[in-house]
C-alpha cells in the first residue's frame, strides 16, 4: 500500500497538521513540531499533544505514515564545538517533542563540513551525534536525509550515507529518506528507466531497502548533477513524471511515508491524485 502525502503546515498548533493533511487527501503526511527557523521553540503544551494524537487517530494517521522533519538550523557534523554542541541539543528536543506525539522517526539533513574539516570525519562526527541522541530518547528512529551536495553538505552520495550507519551503534533506530530532487541534481538518474533501476539496485547494495523509512517526492528546478537544492512542483522541472509514475509502481515504496515538498502548495490535493492516479489504485484508503 502507498502512503502519499505532503509536508503540510503545524500553524496554530501541531495538532492542525492531521486536519491540514486529511484536507488535501493525504494519507500520509510530513510537519515541522517546532519553529524551524528557531533552535528552541516552547514546549509541546498537553493540550496540543492530546489534540495531536485524537486527529491522528481520527483521520487514521498511524506513526509509520507520519514524517516529521528537524529544524534547517542544526548540523550534527559541525566542526566547531559551541554549534555543535546546540545542534545535539536541538536535536534532542526534537526527538523528545517527536516521543510526546508517540511518532516513531524523525528526518533530518546530516549536517555540513563547512570546510573546516575532512568528510570523513564529518560523517563520523554526524554518526556521534546520532548515537548521544538516541541513548537518551526512546523508539524514535533517526532517518538521515539524501542531500543535493549543495555548498558542503554531506549526504549527497549512498556511500556517505553509509559512512553514517556504519558508526551508529543502535542500527535498528536508524534509517534513511531519499529525496528524488536531491538525488537527481546530486548525480543519481532516477528520471529514465535504466537510470531508476541502476539507482535504486546500488542503494539496495550500499545501504539497504531496510533502512529506508520515507521517500521526498520532489521535481527539481534544477538540471542533472547541477547539486543545487530547488524543488519543483511534479510534471514541471526537469524529472518530469516518469520518477514518480516508477516509485508508485515499485512494492519496494509501499508503507513508508511519500511526502510532497513541491512549492506550490495549493496544487498538493491534485499532485497527491495524480501520484494515486499512477499507481493504479486509487487512494489508499
Ligand atoms: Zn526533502
Ligand atoms: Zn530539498
Amino acid at each position: 500500500m502507498k502512503y502519499v502525502g505532503a509536508h503540510v503546515s503545524a500553524e496554530g498548533g501541531v495538532q492542525n497538521a492531521p486536519l491540514n493533511a486529511n484536507a488535501i487527501g493525504a494519507r500520509a503526511f510530513a510537519l515541522f513540531t517546532k519553529n524551524q527557523r528557531q533552535w528552541f521553540s516552547a514546549p509541546l503544551t498537553a493540550k496540543a499533544i492530546d489534540e495531536f494524537r485524537h486527529n491522528c487517530e481520527k483521520f487514521d494517521y498511524k506513526p509509520f505514515q507520519i514524517l516529521p522533519h528537524d529544524s534547517y538550523l542544526i548540523n550534527l557534523g559541525h566542526p566547531e564545538k559551541e554549534p555543535l554542541e546546540k545542534s545535539r541539543n536541538s536535536f534532542l528536543d526534537e526527538m523528545k517533542r517527536c516521543e510526546l506525539l508517540g511518532l516513531d522517526r524523525l528526518n533530518f539533513h546530516p549536517g555540513s563540513h563547512l570546510n573546516a574539516i575532512e568528510a570523513e570525519k564529518c560523517l563520523e562526527r554526524m554518526a556521534e551525534s546520532i548515537n548521544i541522541v538516541l541513548e537518551k530518547t526512546k523508539g524514535v528512529t533517526a532517518v538521515i536525509e539524501n542531500t543535493a551536495g549543495q555548498g558542503t553538505n554531506l549526504g549527497y552520495a549512498f556511500e556517505q550515507l553509509r559512512h553514517i550507519i556504519d558508526f551508529v551503534d543502535d542500527k535498528s533506530r536508524v534509517g534513511v529518506c531519499i529525496d528524488t530532487c536531491h538525488a537527481y541534481t546530486s548525480g543519481y538518474d532516477v528520471k529514465t528507466e535504466a537510470g531508476f533501476d541502476e539507482t535504486f539496485k546500488e542503494f539496495d547494495k550500499i545501504i539497504g531497502f531496510k533502512y529506508l523509512k520515507g521517500m521526498h517526492l520532489n521535481d527539481s528546478k534544477k538540471d542533472f548533477g547541477t547539486r543545487v537544492d530547488r524543488h519543483e512542483n511534479l510534471g514541471t522541472g526537469f524529472l518530469g513524471d516518469s520518477t514518480f509514475k516508477f516509485i508508485m509502481k515499485d512494492n519496494r515504496f509501499d508503507g513508508m511515508p511519500l511526502i510532497l515538498e513541491t512549492p506550490e502548495e495549493s496544487l498538493w490535493e491534485k499532485e497527491i491524485a495524480l501520484l494515486y492516479s499512477f499507481a493504479g489504485t486509487g487512494a489508499a484508503k
